[in-house]
């Protein structure tokens, strides 16, 4: 309500308690008043009356809210479900205009409004993560890999002659796809073992740099967020190599956000070389429903022209649903699940660990890497090849999701590359494994269960093996969860 609506109530209810109403909505109002001036993350979450009351003066500005609109038009924000309206808060029109999914649309300021407050808010969070000199990013309704085609696609423009992507290996589909979806030839860069831990190989990316010539290479992606064995790769050295044979660099950090180091990697290799952009998914990070991503980097000019190569317009849920989770957990509650994240990392590699000794097994020994840990299966391989699958078999059916079994020698053609030992991120790893994660939103309880139901299928797969004379126990854990 106005002033001017403000002084009539005063004619119906008691002044003074229209006067403390009046207060009650100053209240609301200071906090949008701070984020439209800001445009940072509140520290503190707000109510959700607030985001509820920002939500509907947006959608008011949007012209399928009009009192008087009459629309000719072929897409005029017209909804038939009131359900579908109340689950987009009324606002119909997305993001982008034809040319630009970060212009303004307008027929609609509010949903623009909307979309430059979430990029903004995203930014900051980014940066307060720990990459402080990212520039300029936006949200894009596509998840991860899609993101990172778009940004092989707008450097497709810029070095017409490219053909190659440099790509130290890293066994997920989509990172691969991203790129022959854009036409690339990805060249898959085998990582070097040291230790446990699979690093990369830095020599082999200078040989092929040399091999193949710098202006035939679309750009190096590398990778931070990654089931271990595998570590982040080595962001530092990779931007300086970037730099010094002047090649475009894109990081997939899918799910780096909710990891300072994965965070720190990034910072350091744009300070010290090159990094052009860096792609994170929503989900992953922000526990939000799959559908969006966000792309970042260090060069206005660059984010921009990725964002103006995305043809018509987008989806404004992605951006929504974002913005909402944001100003609800404020920077003090994301920071919370973040240092909650990190607590139960140590936690679940220490259970994981004496979970291993009870078994014969060890706890694999992957420092760097700061989310993703793996225990090896060595004496349920010795058993047999089969007891690992069963192993994974098992856990899905106890509802233990997230846990992979990684067994040796899978191959997996994916877009006519063929892989060998795929989802291990080499060729031949020394032994199988298990893998679990300590990512955003993890509680004690995921991992006591979790323990819990593991150390009950290791138990009764040793059993299994030491009298393989009786089926029925085997079939008992095929049937019973
Ligand atoms: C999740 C993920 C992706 C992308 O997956 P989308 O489904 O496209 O979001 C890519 N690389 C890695 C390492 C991932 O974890």
């Amino acid at each position: 309500m106005n002033s001017e609506n403000f002084a009539l109530s005063e004619k119906i209810v008691s002044s003074s308690y229209v006067r403390q109403g009046l207060q009650a909505r100053r209240g609301h109002e200071h906090l949008v008043r701070v984020l439209l001036e800001q445009g940072k993350c509140p520290e503190e979450g707000w109510d959700e009356s607030t985001i509820e009351l920002l939500l509907s003066e947006l959608a008011i500005m949007d012209s399928n809210n009009f009192l008087g609109n009459c629309g000719v038009g072929e897409r005029e924000g017209r909804v038939a479900s009131s359900l579908v309206s109340r689950r987009h808060y009324r606002l119909i029109h997305g993001i982008g205009r034809s040319g630009d999914i970060a212009a303004v649309q307008p027929k609609a300021a509010g949903s623009s409004l909307l979309n430059k407050i979430t990029n903004s808010v995203v930014l900051d969070v980014l940066k307060f993560t720990g990459v402080r000199s990212a520039s300029s990013c936006f949200v894009v309704p596509m998840a991860t890999g899609m993101s990172l085609t778009l940004c092989f696609l707008t450097l497709r423009h810029r070095r017409p002659e490219a053909r190659y992507i440099l790509w130290p290996r890293i066994d997920q589909k989509s990172c691969f796809k991203s790129m022959v979806t854009a036409g690339f030839e990805p060249v898959v860069i085998e990582n070097v073992l040291e230790g446990d831990e699979l690093r990369t190989n830095l020599q082999e990316v200078e040989r092929k740099i040399e091999e193949l010539g710098a202006t035939n290479i679309l750009c190096v992606h590398s990778t931070t967020s990654c089931f271990a064995p595998r570590v982040p790769d080595r962001l530092e050295e990779l931007a300086v190599l970037c730099a010094k044979h002047d090649i475009p660099h894109i990081v997939n950090n899918a799910y780096g956000v909710q990891s300072s180091k994965c965070m720190h990697l990034i910072q350091q290799g744009a300070r010290v070389g090159r990094i052009d952009a860096f792609v994170q998914s929503l989900d992953k990070n922000f526990m939000v429903p799959v559908g969006g991503a966000i792309i970042a980097g260090f060069d206005e000019v660059f984010i921009k022209e990725i964002s103006q190569i995305y043809p018509g317009r987008a989806s404004a849920s992605p951006s929504l649903d974002v913005l909402i989770t944001l100003l609800s957990l404020g920077a003090s509650g994301y920071k919370k699940l973040l240092s909650e994240r990190k607590e139960l990392y140590g936690h679940l590699a220490q259970e994981m660990r004496a979970l291993a000794e009870r078994h014969g097994e060890r706890l694999l020994h992957t420092p760097h890497n700061p989310i993703s840990l793996a225990m090896s299966l060595k004496c349920l391989q010795t058993h047999s090849d089969k007891a690992v699958t069963q192993l994974g078999s098992m856990l899905f059916t106890r509802q233990v999701s997230g846990a992979r079994v990684i067994p040796l020698g899978v191959e997996q053609t994916v877009s006519g590359h063929t892989f060998h030992g795929f989802m291990s991120h080499t060729d031949a790893y020394h032994c199988p494994y298990l893998n679990a994660a300590s990512a955003i939103g993890i509680t004690k309880d995921d991992v006591t269960l979790c323990m819990k139901r593991l150390e009950k299928c290791l138990k009764s797969l040793r059993k299994e093996k030491n009298e393989s004379t009786s089926p029925a126990e085997g079939l008992e854990d095929q049937t019973v969860p």
